[in-house]
């Protein structure tokens, strides 16, 4: 099959088109002939050597949407011909931890594309237990393109508690997963604002419904209480240090900050009288089990939650799909047609 493989990981310019062996379903697993995948910045960062393949040529690319094509021994749940997107969140499936349904837990974590070979390929082979049928009522392109982001997004927003009627600040408007933040969390009923560096940005997601929005430079504490009289229930972070002190300040007593990335560097502060007198909570979160993934599907499919995609590439276009990622200039996700 013709797949875009690392040899290297010395940045996006390591992507190299070509043919390796089609890789055949173990017991347990289905072969999937992708129609649709799309990028998401942990390729980037995999090109990159951050974290560096377990071993070359790898395939990268952790969402996708196609038609199962062949199926391994014991496989019952799916067929040939079965349209299907996949569940980028790999665990062992036998532990504990995964038989309860917490599988980010799983000693043998994984995400698709960067442990194991992905789907910027003709064909991917996954567990059984990580493909969803594909909802109807959306496009292809859109249902090759919300894996991982929408994923992520719903685990944060589940594991803070958020309810219809709190008001939810995304702090870092622009990237897959804050977008999806926002998008989920109107669906969920909340009152949502966001923060940007860029005024685009900003016109962008109150178009999609946000209710408001503020610099992130600026001091989006003490604006987003002036506007509304009140700080936020839940803030969603992804920055970091840059944003750190402005989003635990923009919180309500009791409330919860859940941050899946630290885009502006590793270490933040924490006034911890701050912490303890306003009772907030602080909560790491990493992509998402497999009740969090059927929960934003059904939402998608139910058109409640749309699937804002930038761009389509054609498959052998790939390293231009890679730069508009690169540039951060995109507003929703950058997808592939495979064919
Ligand atoms: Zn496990």
């Amino acid at each position: 099959m013709r797949a875009w493989v690392l040899n290297e990981a010395n940045g996006p310019e390591s992507f190299t088109l070509q043919e390796v062996p089609t890789p055949e379903p173990g017991p347990g697993e289905v072969r999937i002939r992708l129609e649709v995948s799309a990028l998401n910045h942990l390729d980037l960062w995999v090109s990159r050597g951050m974290p560096a393949p377990h071993e070359f040529p790898h395939i990268a690319g952790a969402d996708g949407t196609g038609v199962i094509d062949a199926i391994g021994a014991e496989v019952t749940t799916v067929a040939v011909g079965d349209t299907m997107t996949i569940n980028p969140s790999m665990s062992c499936g036998q532990c504990q931890v995964c038989l309860a349904g917490s599988t980010p837990f799983c000693r043998s974590y994984s995400i698709l594309g960067e442990h194991s070979n992905g789907t910027l390929a003709e064909f991917a082979v996954v567990p059984a237990r990580n493909v969803v049928a594909r909802p109807s009522g959306i496009t292809t392109v859109e249902a090759g393109s919300y894996g991982l982001a929408y994923g992520t997004a719903m685990r944060m927003l589940r594991r803070t508690g958020l309810e219809s009627g709190d008001v939810l600040l995304v702090v870092g408007i622009g990237g897959g997963v804050s977008a999806a933040a926002q998008l989920i969390g109107q669906a969920m009923g909340a009152n949502v604002f966001v923060t940007s560096r860029s005024v685009d940005k900003i016109a962008r997601a109150i178009e999609m419904g946000a209710a408001g929005g503020f610099d992130s430079g600026g001091e989006f504490a003490r604006d987003l209480k002036r506007a509304l009289g009140r700080g936020a229930d839940v803030v969603i972070e992804n920055v970091g240090p840059a944003t750190w002190n402005q989003s635990i300040r923009s919180l309500e007593a009791g409330g919860r900050l859940a941050i899946c990335g630290s885009t502006s560097g590793p270490k933040v502060e924490i006034s911890v009288p701050y912490l303890f007198f306003k009772q907030l909570e602080i909560i790491g979160s990493t992509m998402f089990d497999h009740a969090e993934f059927d929960r934003v599907t059904r939402l998608i499919g139910s058109g409640a939650v749309p699937v804002v995609v930038d761009s389509v590439y054609e498959f052998e276009d790939l390293p231009d799909a890679i730069a508009r990622l690169d540039s951060g200039d995109q507003r929703g996700k950058v997808a592939i047609r495979h064919g």
